[in-house]
């Protein structure tokens, strides 16, 4: 095949698509005014914004009132997480339990929560990627303040037992919440079926902006103010509104829960295609239970590689992937979600994550499939770790 360009890095952002554009253009050029205002400038500014919300608020099957625009997923697992424990911390309750493959939106949250005082239970992730029940269950103490549980995760694509959890945590009286920003407009939600009372989400994750996302949270959840100031976001998130990015990030939403059907049918298909074609490199491993994953998720270990060279080799080719370990203070740690899915550090180095949008082709499929075993074969006739594995010493 000749070279084609193939952007498989979807789960790490995602190009806008073009209807997102067009609805976001006339609130930069015609209708800029400040939705404070009341002068009609403003005013027109001010009901696109109410659209917004309560398009938001019924992909979720939330009441508007309950969503609240953030600057993205960050800032509303941080608002989220913070903003419920310092509130229960008032009652006592100072405990809070979440997983070990968490996104460090939530990771380093907790880390700072932990300096603070509180105390947090991360719990254990099994192989098949996935938080079970009965363990959330059985950490929930009388001084539990909440449950934060990712939907699916960022590198493995796994989808967790969400309702499940919430119906744990309701029962045992607990707040839950869930950074969904990678299941947003790929999975059905229902934040009142799912129990869910908090849920973080971004835009740039489906088709919609950077620099925008939401926090729903239940009526009822006492949410401390983020951003002191004005009385937007309820008073809650001073400042004056990204009006073109909310719009878009509705936009860009509704779209996404409007063909979530079709697009889990396609994109499933060709993301099991693509792991069976990787699986016949041998010493390949996928990585996450292959069923209840994001149906655009593909991840794999290849041994006696690094991820970085095959990324590398990889975007020579034109295809952009993803590899799990980030190089921090000049030495290479694997991804903690490999790590805490128990994979020795030497597989977990050799990852790449591919994921998939609907703007990806069965044609790119066949591209991947016909570069990746080339490039694995020529990086292992390139390394002492590979000649070690095939004759046997590890
Ligand atoms: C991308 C991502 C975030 C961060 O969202 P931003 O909008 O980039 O701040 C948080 N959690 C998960 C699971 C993500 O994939």
């Amino acid at each position: 095949m000749t070279k084609r360009f193939v952007y498989a890095d979807n789960a790490a952002t995602t190009q806008v698509s073009q209807h997102v554009v067009d609805a976001m253009l006339p609130y930069f050029t015609k209708y800029y005014g400040n939705p404070s205002s009341l002068y009609s400038v403003g005013r027109e500014a001010k009901k696109p914004l109410e659209e917004a919300r309560a398009r938001v608020a019924e992909c979720l099957g939330a009441l508007p009132q309950e969503i609240y625009f953030t600057s993205g997923g960050s800032e509303a697992d941080n608002w989220a997480i913070k903003g419920v424990a310092h509130e229960m911390a008032k009652k006592g309750k100072k405990h809070i339990i979440s997983s070990k493959f968490e996104h460090h939106a939530v990771l380093h949250t907790l880390d700072t929560l932990q300096k603070e005082g509180f105390e947090v239970t991360l719990l254990d992730v099994y192989h098949d990627g996935l938080v079970r029940v009965e363990d959330v269950e059985k950490a929930i103490r009388p001084d539990t303040a909440l449950v934060t549980i990712m939907y699916a995760n960022n590198e493995i694509g796994t989808i967790q037992p969400i309702p499940d959890i919430g119906a744990v945590c309701k029962k045992h009286g607990v707040l839950f919440h869930t950074d969904a920003v990678q299941a947003v407009g790929n999975v059905e939600i229902d934040v009142k079926a799912q129990n869910i009372d908090l849920l973080s989400l971004s835009g740039h994750k489906f088709h919609g902006p950077k620099g925008v996302g939401a926090l729903y949270c239940r009526k009822g959840i006492r949410l401390p103010n983020l951003i002191d100031g004005g009385a937007q976001e309820r008073g809650k998130r001073a400042g004056t509104e990204n009006v073109p990015g909310i719009v878009g990030l509705s936009v860009a939403l509704k779209d996404a829960c409007d063909t979530i059907e079709e697009r889990r049918e396609r994109l499933t298909k060709m993301r099991d295609r693509l792991i069976e074609g990787a699986s016949k490199i041998e010493r390949s491993h996928l990585n996450g239970d292959p069923v209840k994953r994001l149906p655009g998720n593909f991840n794999m270990c290849f041994e006696g590689i690094e991820g970085e060279s095959l990324l590398l080799k990889l975007d020579f080719a034109g295809i952009c992937g993803s590899s799990g370990s980030a190089c921090t203070s000049g030495s290479l740690d694997p991804s903690h979600v490999l790590l805490a899915i128990g994979l020795p550090h030497e597989i977990a180095h050799g990852s790449l994550r591919l994921s998939f949008s609907d703007q990806n082709t069965e044609e790119d499929v066949d591209y991947i499939l016909e570069q990746l075993p080339q490039i694995v074969s020529s990086l292992r006739s390139m390394s002492p770790l590979w000649d070690e594995i095939i004759n046997g010493k590890k």
